[in-house]
């Protein structure tokens, strides 16, 4: 299999990546972002509980998403691979998706880290927001938040993941297509 986790601040471009990555290399996809919204948008009780604190750009607690990782991976057997996408955001949650992984004798291959500075990251939330209609890009305190989040809680992943010499990181300036390319070479470079 192929398990790629493609990392980085809000912001980043991650879910534009993910959708160029997907269609190249046949990998499924789990976008916990993704997944939460469609719990909200079908007002699940896991839903209703994750809302609030989406909207505060905090995090979900790690046994929910934990859990909804977890059923995509028993639902998806016989899958080549999959691209997580904005998770793990805690170390928490990195060792739960390697446990996760190990019980089907698996692990993470590569994690891509798109690097891309504050100022970039705000304009390009604040630009999301006026198609997103995410309530949690407009609010210029959460996205501060969701920022500092992701500094307090969410790097140690990346250090998680470098002591076993895992992390690759990608410019995440420049165009969509360029930013592709260059992620495209690094899968390419550890996995052809
Ligand atoms: P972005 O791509 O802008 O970082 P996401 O769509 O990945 O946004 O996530 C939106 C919100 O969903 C987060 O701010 C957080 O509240 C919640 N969320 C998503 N993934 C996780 C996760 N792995 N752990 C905890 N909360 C999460």
């Amino acid at each position: 299999m192929l398990n790629l986790i493609l990392f980085g601040p809000p912001g980043a471009g991650k879910g534009t990546q993910s959708e160029k990555i997907l269609a190249k290399y046949g990998l499924k996809h789990i976008s916990t972002g993704d997944l939460l919204r469609s719990e909200i948008a079908n007002k699940t009780e896991l839903g209703l509980k994750a809302k609030g604190f989406m909207d505060e750009g905090k995090l979900v607690p790690d046994e929910v998403v934990i859990g909804m990782v977890d059923n995509v991976i028993m639902n998806n057997p016989g899958v080549y691979g999959f691209l997580f996408d904005g998770f793990p955001r805690t170390k928490a949650q990195a060792e739960a998706l390697d446990a996760l992984l190990r019980q089907h004798e698996e692990n993470i291959n590569l994690m891509l880290a798109l690097d891309v500075p504050e100022e970039e990251l705000i304009a390009r939330m604040i630009n999301r927001a006026k198609t997103s209609g995410r309530t949690d890009d407009a609010d210029s305190e959460v996205q501060k938040r969701r920022i500092g989040v992701y500094k307090n809680e969410t790097l140690a992943v990346a250090s998680y993941y470098d002591q076993f010499g895992k992390v690759t990181t990608v410019n995440g300036l420049g165009s969509v297509d360029d930013i592709f390319s260059a992620l495209s070479t690094e899968i390419d470079n550890h996995y052809a």
